[in-house]
């Protein structure tokens, strides 16, 4: 069709992998926690559009978000009546909408609670508010020395502040190495809101993200926040092998990955030896052979990393990337792979009969976080939901 547009790769997301992540949650930590599913980063890059309606369809019915701007997306795609929920920036001139559609949101300053308050009562309506305590992670969060003066604000203003939730957040939970730091923090939080568990309302206390609401069960209390988890993803090697340590089979906590990339050959090439392939003199053909040309590069959200280093699946094998990966181009050597054509599918993460990329396999050759690669797939790609 003229002047329609074709992209040069699509993202899959599985429905039933989904299901497998969030069932797995929910055995894992038990009844009574309400699971939040984090959707920030365009829903850790697998499609907010496509990714809230899947999670609804599993019983979710918490959302939680890094901006205002996140929260107006994901609200738009909302197919039932479930809570939206800010961890953090708000940009002042949201706050009326925020206010009006009955978003919870993350406050960390007296001052902006004082501003809410004034806002929500020049509405007529009551602000649904988290208050975020500091515990030593140091991002965000209401100093402990200014907790007193918080609540008295929120109680003389509770017609117009509704405190829904008491939180912090962990500074690394997902490594060993940051044991003694998480430790002091869960302490500090469990003595701060002593002065709340002498209200009449009590808000819902939430700490935990992935991590700690696998592998520290006295964090999990009312409500977590989990992203990497439900994506299919262990968040660190470390978390990885201390659920494989109370499990009897590995299969009992596998984790399955919802998003799979694919694409297709668009050309292939015959390279005869000490010829070199793509820009400069990264790759020198060892022999004659065969190179499949894949319309995708970094500026499609492919790791520059992968030159000389990624593999790829094609006809069920693996293709290892040769020569640098271009802005939106790069190479596998398929010479060991009979009969590779224009045209044939190509998996950049996911399955191909009986090989499989992971997300983790972008993580070993990088600094970057599984989540990092993820976090960066263009929102243009389009994502289709199977099953
Ligand atoms: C991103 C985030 C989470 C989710 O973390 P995961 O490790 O992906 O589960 C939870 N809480 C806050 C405050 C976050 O920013």
């Amino acid at each position: 069709m003229p002047g329609m547009i074709h992209h040069s790769s699509r993202l899959e997301l599985s429905q039933s992998a989904l299901k497998h992540n969030l069932d797995f949650l929910r055995r894992t930590i038990g009844d009574h926690p309400q699971i939040c599913v984090v959707v920030k980063a365009n829903a850790y890059g697998h499609g907010v559009e496509q990714f809230v309606p899947m999670a609804e369809a599993c019983g979710v019915r918490r959302f939680a978000v890094a901006s205002s701007g996140e929260a107006q997306s994901v609200h738009a795609c909302l197919t039932t009546d479930s809570s939206v929920m800010i961890m953090g920036i708000m940009h002042d001139s949201n706050l009326e909408w925020v206010i009006e559609h009955g978003i919870e949101f993350y406050v960390f300053s007296l001052r902006r609670i004082e501003n809410v308050a004034r806002m929500a009562a020049s509405m007529g309506r009551q602000a649904s508010i988290h208050l975020e305590i500091e515990t030593g992670g140091n991002r965000t969060g209401l100093e402990q020395a200014k907790l007193r003066e918080a609540l008295t604000i929120i109680n003389r203003e509770r017609r117009h502040l509704k405190l829904v939730g008491f939180c912090t957040h962990l500074a690394g939970a997902e490594s060993l190495s940051a044991r003694f730091r998480i430790d002091k923090q869960v302490e500090s939080f469990f003595r701060v809101r002593k002065p709340l568990l002498r209200r009449a309302n009590q808000p819902l206390y939430h700490v935990a993200s992935s991590a700690a609401a696998m592998v520290r069960p006295e964090v999990r209390l009312d409500l977590v926040r989990i992203g990497t988890a439900v994506y299919g993803l262990y968040p660190s090697p470390d978390v990885h092998n201390l659920m494989l340590l109370g499990a009897k089979r590995s299969e009992d906590v596998r984790l399955r990955r919802v998003i799979s990339w694919k694409t297709n050959v668009m050309q292939v090439r015959e390279v005869d030896r000490d010829e070199f392939v793509g820009y400069g003199t990264y790759f020198q053909a060892p022999r004659d052979s065969r190179i499949a040309v894949i319309p995708i590069g970094y500026g499609n959200g492919y790791p520059r990393e992968m030159s000389n280093r990624g593999n790829v699946l094609i006809r069920g094998r693996r293709a290892p990337i040769v020569g640098l990966v271009n802005m939106n181009m790069c190479f596998a050597d398929v010479t060991n792979i009979p009969g590779v054509d224009d045209g044939d599918e190509v998996v950049l993460v996911g399955r191909q009969k009986k090989q499989e990329i992971t997300i983790a396999s972008f993580s070993e050759f990088s600094s970057a976080l599984n989540t990092e690669f993820l976090s960066r797939l263009p929102a243009d790609i389009p994502r289709h939901v199977v099953k």
